[in-house]
C-alpha cells in the first residue's frame, strides 16, 4: 500500500468519526431540548389564613397520647388511642356536625361529610393514628422528650408529629375550618384513620376498606401518607421534587429449607445441610433481579429531565443511549437501586445446635420487594431456578403481599392532586415516583380507580433520619402549609 492510500484511508476514518460524534451530539441536543417541561401551569392562589398556632398547639397536645401499635399485643395502646379519639372529637366540633363518625374494628375512625351531588364519585383521605415506638436506648438522644409534644424553636416535636399525626390533624384542621364557614363538599369525602398502620393494617384499614365495599362503594381516589417533597436530594436537579407514589412494592418472604441426614461429624458426607444451603444463598445474591426502568420510575425520569441541568439532563432525556451508565450509578446507593429492581435480601439464617453433629436441615429467610410486574409466582420461580436444587424446599410466609396496581398520571384525579401541589407550593416540580414502603391505602386497592401517596411535606435528606427515626419533628411553617394543601385539595375536588 502506498503511503498517500493510507494517509487517505486515515483521513476518511477520521471524517466519519467526526460525522458520527457530530449526529450522536445532534440527537442527544434534540432529545434534550423536545423533551419539554411537563410541569402544569397554575395561576396563583391567595394564601388561606390558618391559625398555626392553635393548630400547632392541637398537634403538640396529639402527640401525648402514646398510641404505639404491637402486632403480638393488640390491646397495648387501647387507652391512648382513647383519648386520643377524645381529643380529636373536642378539637373539631364543626367538623363533627357536619361528618358521621364511624368506628370500625375497635378503635379505627371512618367520617363520611356526604356530599350534595349524590352522582359524584366519593375520595378517601386517609392517615393513621398510630405510630412506631422509640428504640430503646435513643431516648437521651431527643432534644426534646419524645412523647412530650414540645413546640420549641418553630418546630413541633415528638414521635408521630410527622408520621402520621401531622397529616391526621392537618386534614382535621383543614375540614373543620370549610364546615365552620358552612362548605359543603359536592361529593362526598371519607376520612379513613387506621389504628395499627404501623403494624400492617389488618385490623384498621383493612376492615375499613371492607366496610366500605360491602356498602358498594367505589372511590375515584383515595389520598395517603407516601413521598415528600424532596429537597436536594436528587442528583442535578436545583428545584424541589414533590414525588407522587403511584404504586407500593410487594413483599414476599421464602422460607427456604434444605433437607440432609442427620449424622456425627467424625464421618461427614460430601453434601451438608448448611453447605447446600450457604451455596444457595450465594447463588441467589450473585443471580439478584434486573435492574430496570420502567412504570412510574420510566416516568419519573421522564417528568424530572427537562428540570434538570447539565449532563443529569442529557442523561435522562438519552436513556435510549445512557441506560446501562444510569443503572450502574443507581446499584451503587441502596435507596435508589430499590426503585429499580426487585430487591434480594437474606435476613434469617438457622441451622445446627452442637458442634459435633451434623444438623438434619438448614432453614433460611430471604426477603424480595417486588416491583410492579413482578408477582409472587414469578420470584418463587426465579428463587427455583437460581438456586436449581431438588434438596431446598420453598415456602412463602403468610404475609406476602403482591404489588398494588399503578395508579395512572392520566387520570384527572392525578391532574387534580398535582395542580394542587403546584398552587400550594410553587416552587416545587411534581412528579410521579415509585413508593417503596407499605401504606395502609394498599388495602384499598380493590374499591379506588387511583391511589396516591404523597404526604405535603418538605424534608431533606438530613430530615429523612428522623422519619421513624430519632428527633422526629415538623416545622409549624410547614405544618400550616400541611392544612392549606388539605384545604385547597377539598375545595378543588369538591367544591
Ligand atoms: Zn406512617
Amino acid at each position: 500500500m502506498t503511503t498517500r492510500r493510507l494517509t487517505r484511508i486515515i483521513r476518511n476514518i477520521a471524517l466519519l468519526v467526526i460525522a458520527a460524534i457530530a449526529v450522536l451530539a445532534g440527537v442527544l441536543a434534540f432529545n434534550v431540548f423536545t423533551h419539554g417541561s411537563r410541569q402544569l401551569q397554575v395561576a396563583a392562589v391567595p394564601r388561606a389564613a390558618v391559625d398555626s398556632e392553635g393548630a400547632a398547639t392541637r398537634l403538640s397536645e396529639a402527640i401525648r397520647f402514646r398510641t404505639i401499635s404491637s402486632f403480638e399485643n393488640p390491646d397495648q395502646d387501647t387507652e391512648a388511642l382513647r383519648g386520643l379519639q377524645a381529643h380529636i372529637a373536642k378539637s373539631f366540633p364543626a367538623f363533627h356536625a357536619a361528618a358521621r363518625r364511624e368506628v370500625i374494628g375497635g378503635y379505627s375512625l371512618l367520617y363520611t361529610w356526604e356530599g350534595a351531588d349524590p352522582k359524584a364519585r366519593p375520595i378517601a383521605l386517609l392517615a393513621h393514628q398510630d405510630v412506631v415506638p422509640v428504640a430503646p436506648g435513643t431516648e437521651k438522644e431527643w432534644q426534646q422528650p419524645p412523647y412530650d409534644g414540645a413546640i420549641a424553636g418553630g418546630f413541633i416535636w415528638g414521635r408521630g408529629s410527622w408520621d402520621d399525626k401531622g397529616n391526621l390533624y392537618s386534614m382535621l384542621e383543614a375540614a373543620e375550618a370549610l364546615a365552620k364557614e358552612g362548605f359543603r363538599p359536592k361529593r362526598t369525602i371519607y376520612f379513613a384513620f387506621g389504628h395499627d398502620e404501623e403494624v400492617a393494617g389488618t385490623r384498621g384499614a383493612k376492615l375499613i376498606a371492607a366496610a366500605l365495599a360491602s356498602r358498594g362503594v367505589r372511590l375515584d381516589f383515595v389520598i395517603d401518607e407516601g413521598l415528600l417533597i424532596a429537597e436536594g436530594q436528587i442528583q442535578g436537579l436545583a428545584k424541589p421534587a414533590a414525588l407522587i407514589g403511584m404504586a407500593e412494592k410487594g413483599y414476599a418472604t421464602l422460607v427456604l429449607t434444605a433437607h440432609a441426614t442427620p449424622g456425627h461429624s467424625s464421618m461427614p458426607p460430601r453434601n451438608t445441610a448448611i453447605g447446600m444451603m450457604s451455596a444457595a444463598l450465594t447463588r441467589l445474591e450473585d443471580h439478584r433481579l434486573p435492574m430496570q426502568v420502567s412504570g412510574a420510575v420510566a416516568e419519573m425520569f421522564d417528568t424530572l429531565a427537562p428540570e434538570m441541568a447539565g449532563f443529569n439532563r442529557v442523561v435522562l432525556s438519552n436513556l435510549w443511549l445512557f441506560k446501562p451508565l444510569l443503572l450502574r450509578q443507581f446499584e451503587k446507593n441502596g435507596p435508589s437501586e430499590a426503585m429499580m429492581r426487585t430487591t434480594t435480601a437474606l435476613t434469617i439464617f438457622n441451622a445446627g445446635d452442637k458442634d459435633n453433629v451434623l444438623p438434619g436441615n438448614a432453614s433460611a429467610s430471604v426477603n424480595f420487594r417486588l416491583m410492579p410486574g413482578d408477582s409472587q409466582a414469578s420470584v418463587i420461580e426465579h428463587v427455583r431456578s437460581t438456586i436449581h436444587d431438588d434438596r431446598i424446599s420453598i415456602e412463602p410466609f403468610a404475609g406476602n403481599a403482591e404489588p398494588t396496581p399503578v395508579s395512572s398520571t392520566a387520570s384527572p384525579s392525578y391532574q387534580l392532586l398535582n395542580r394542587t401541589i403546584r398552587e400550594i407550593f410553587p416552587d416545587v416540580v411534581v412528579a410521579p415516583g415509585l413508593m417503596l414502603a407499605g401504606t395502609d391505602s394498599r388495602h384499598y386497592a380493590g374499591i379506588a380507580d387511583n391511589i396516591f401517596r404523597f404526604s405535603p411535606v418538605r424534608a431533606n435528606s438530613d430530615d429523612l433520619k428522623r422519619f421513624h427515626g430519632t428527633n422526629e419533628r415538623l416545622s409549624i411553617e410547614g405544618y400550616a402549609d400541611m392544612i392549606r394543601f388539605y384545604r385547597r385539595l377539598i375545595e378543588n375536588t369538591a367544591g
